[in-house]
């Protein structure tokens, strides 16, 4: 391997680890924020002036990168300052150039941007669009700064560049180059997909991945992601529910996903057939009873650990049932729930999931 291909190697991970920093480069401080920590100041007590700083110096060192590439290739004596220009490729003629040229229109978008007290700024065109009563930009953004510094705020990191803040009354979303803001009071939020990943081929748990559409009548709308864990602390937050779009399979937390895998897994089992007169399930008393427990699964080696016959008659519908059993599993054993056991409420008898039969004149 040539030192040249290894410094390449080297100076793209970097550049990216700049741009896109993984929990590693932010654990060592290798981040930007980090290093320029005494200029942009306290994120905690000036929330909104910290973003736009942090935009500036972003704008900035991201268009300063291809240029530092050019001239450290020159400094360890990779390519020589005449063939920087003349006697090379086009490709490579067209990359210097440019590499000279976008620091400097980031400069003159800097210039821009800062301009008339930051009007062009785009996190400042976001505010803008919330002063009310001819207002300064500058009013809106103490109001965020002042909610900002409270304790009740949620933040939610969705990838090592992105955030999601929710204070009382605003809805924020963290980019590195700009801030999405809406008031609480006119946006709406929708979930619109959700997207499953199995983090591993061992484990059938799944993440879940929601994109989340904020639409509001003044500002553009956008879209923030979040993990379904993080759904119930941001809807805490809100001062409205967020809607989920009917389309879009998403279970609100563990239980409910359990209960759908559980019921799932019972709708597969043989039936059963009772012509005996029930009362209401002994659980909820608001429906009929729909299951009965009766020994299905085949035994398994380890004597002792077998499920046993229960004999009593169906009391339960087959949500309580449902609730019954996850409320005797270990809660961080989530793997194991589907496949452990439980014991009948009445005569203790041992059932697992393959021992729930419905009964045969409950529809699906
Ligand atoms: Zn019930
Ligand atoms: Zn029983
Ligand atoms: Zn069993």
């Amino acid at each position: 391997m040539s030192s040249e291909f290894i410094f390449n190697l080297f100076y793209l991970l970097l550049s990216f680890g700049l741009i896109y920093p993984p929990a590693e480069f932010i654990s060592a401080g290798f981040t930007i924020q980090n290093w320029f920590g005494t200029i942009l100041g306290s994120e905690k007590e000036r929330f909104v002036k910290y973003h736009i700083k942090k935009s500036i110096l972003n704008l900035f060192i991201y268009s300063c990168l291809p240029a530092i590439y050019i001239d450290l290739m020159y400094l360890l004596g990779f390519v020589e300052l005449y063939s920087l220009f003349v006697d090379t490729t086009t490709f490579w003629k067209i990359f210097v150039t440019s590499s000279i040229a976008i620091p400097f229109l980031a400069l003159y978008e800097i210039k821009r941007w800062t301009d008339n007290n930051f009007q062009n700024h785009p996190i400042v065109r976001n505010l803008t669009k919330y002063c009310n009563n001819n207002n300064s930009w500058e009013a809106v953004a103490s109001d965020i700064e002042n909610e900002f510094r409270r304790l009740e705020i949620v933040s939610i990191r969705t990838n090592p560049i992105v955030k999601v803040v929710v204070t009382e009354n605003w809805i924020i979303k963290v980019c590195p180059l700009t801030l999405f803001v809406t008031h609480q009071s006119d946006a709406t939020l929708d979930v619109k997909e959700a997207t499953n990943y199995h983090l591993s081929h061992i484990s059938p748990s799944e993440t879940q991945f929601l994109n989340i559409e904020v639409k509001s009548g003044r500002v553009e709308p956008f879209t923030i992601r979040i993990n379904s864990n993080e759904f119930q602390d941001l809807e805490d937050r809100l001062a409205r529910s967020i809607n989920v779009l009917p389309e879009v399979k998403f279970h609100k937390n563990i239980t409910e996903q359990f209960l759908e895998v559980f019921s799932e897994t019972v709708k597969k089992n043989p039936r059963y057939h009772t012509d005996i007169e029930l009362d209401q399930c002994i659980g909820c008393l608001q429906t009929r009873p729909s299951i009965k427990l009766q020994k299905q699964c085949p035994d398994n080696e380890v004597p002792g650990r077998n499920c046993s016959n229960c004999f009593c008659r169906p009391m339960w519908c087959l949500d309580c049932i449902t609730k019954w059993f996850l409320s005797r599993q270990e809660p961080e054993q989530k793997n194991q729930w589907l496949s452990s056991k439980c014991t009948c409420p009445m005569c203790r008898a041992t059932f697992c999931v393959l021992d729930v039969s419905l009964l045969d004149d409950i529809e699906e």
